[in-house]
């Protein structure tokens, strides 16, 4: 699909390599306010997909497919502007210069006697990859094989106490089929922005990187 032709060529990496560092999609109900992250079509403490979506495990509330979206949505800009707000930061652990100005140095650090090399704290290439981890949380083909970053590990607090059989995931990724894709074009639309970005940034701030 469009998202997977965006795919810079590590294509042979397990989206739990290639998602290590992002952070999570945390929805929260908007009947009682309780907040989960959501991982796709699997095992949660929190929520679980039914036959016509997902709801809320604590409260029973159904989510309406606009109150995913727009959480989804509004999380996807509040990446972007921390990718917009431009921040660097002195690479060095012990300096912890931070500053949104990028001296006319280049990218040498500007405290005193450091050595340290000044990167953006949010990459063009973070932002990317984030986008696409939330998109292969609706991504029917994942759904199915089961192929998403997992959430919880063993031993984690809130380790799923149920699980999914393989069969539940394959039918449960086909009733909610409109409800993935509606999800999924979400983050098209941001994401072929950043794709072309991501290129010619690529070249811009190759001194950066
Ligand atoms: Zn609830
Ligand atoms: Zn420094
Ligand atoms: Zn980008």
């Amino acid at each position: 699909n469009s998202i997977d032709s965006l795919q810079p060529l590590e294509t042979t990496i397990s989206d739990m390599e290639r998602f290590a560092e992002v952070a999570l999609l945390e929805l929260s109900c908007p009947n009682c306010n309780i907040e989960f992250p959501f991982g796709g079509i699997i095992a949660s403490n929190y929520y679980q997909m039914c036959y016509n979506g997902l709801q809320c495990k604590k409260c029973e509330h159904m989510f309406t497919p606009l109150q995913i979206s727009s959480q989804l949505e509004s999380c996807i800009r509040s990446h972007i502007s921390l990718y917009y707000a431009g921040w660097l930061t002195c690479d060095d652990s012990t300096c912890g210069n931070a500053t949104r100005q990028i001296s006319v140095f280049g990218k040498r650090c500007l405290n005193d006697g450091c050595t340290g090399v000044m990167r953006y704290r949010y990459s063009d290439k973070q932002l990317y990859n984030q986008l696409l981890y939330f998109g292969s949380l609706f991504d029917r083909e994942k759904n199915k094989n089961q192929e998403l970053k997992p959430l919880y590990l063993t031993g984690d607090s809130d380790f799923p106490k149920d699980s999914l059989k393989e069969s539940s995931i394959r039918a449960l990724s086909e009733q909610n089929r409109e409800l993935l894709e509606v999800n999924q074009g979400v983050v098209q639309k941001y994401l072929s922005d950043c794709g072309r970005r991501y290129v010619d940034m690529g070249s811009i701030f190759d001194f950066m990187v």
